[in-house]
């Protein structure tokens, strides 16, 4: 793989750094209240890979678990000096697959969001980009994604029927 078919990335301390590989295989930036609290921000914007294509480089990470939307576990993946979260995992993929924290990548303009979504718990003074389709709460990935990222997707939703993560 090309040196820029990669990006990496890190905490706010320099304690962790990781690279991952490729494109994702959607990008969010969520706006719903559960994000907010979590982030204690405006919003999230997660890009999703599958968990092989993310390499940590150097550091070592905690984990807390919170409950997602869904209610599931959802186990965020943090500096362990500095307590920032670098990605996340959710109940319905297991560990087959993350959502990273695209602030904290050392190119903060390597991927764009496909949606932006939960725009109805948006704190009331925020303004949404021209550009990037908006969702009052989420989307069906097959509206919007192009099909090599929709196998991606069942690639893993299958792997996780099968029984892994
Ligand atoms: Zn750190
Ligand atoms: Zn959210």
């Amino acid at each position: 793989m090309a040196a820029n078919d990669t990006q990496e990335g890190g905490c706010g301390c320099g304690h962790t750094r990781y690279r991952v590989s490729g494109d994702p295989i959607f990008v969010n930036n969520c706006h719903c209240t559960l994000c907010q609290h979590q982030t204690g921000s405006t919003s999230v914007v997660n890009a999703f890979f599958e968990a092989e294509r993310v390499t940590l480089l150097a550091g070592a990470l905690s984990e807390s678990v919170v409950t997602a939307g869904s209610g599931g576990a959802h186990t965020i993946c943090r500096c362990e000096a500095c307590g920032v979260a670098l990605w996340s995992f959710y109940p319905r993929l297991g560990r087959l697959g993350l959502g990273l924290r695209v602030g904290t990548l050392d190119d903060n303009g390597a991927f764009t969001p496909d949606a932006v979504i939960f725009t109805d718990e948006a704190m009331p003074w925020v303004t949404f980009p021209e550009g990037i389709p908006r969702f009052a709460k989420t989307y069906n990935p097959k509206d919007i994604l192009p099909p090599e990222r929709i196998e991606r997707l069942m690639a893993m939703a299958e792997r996780r029927r099968a029984g892994e993560g």
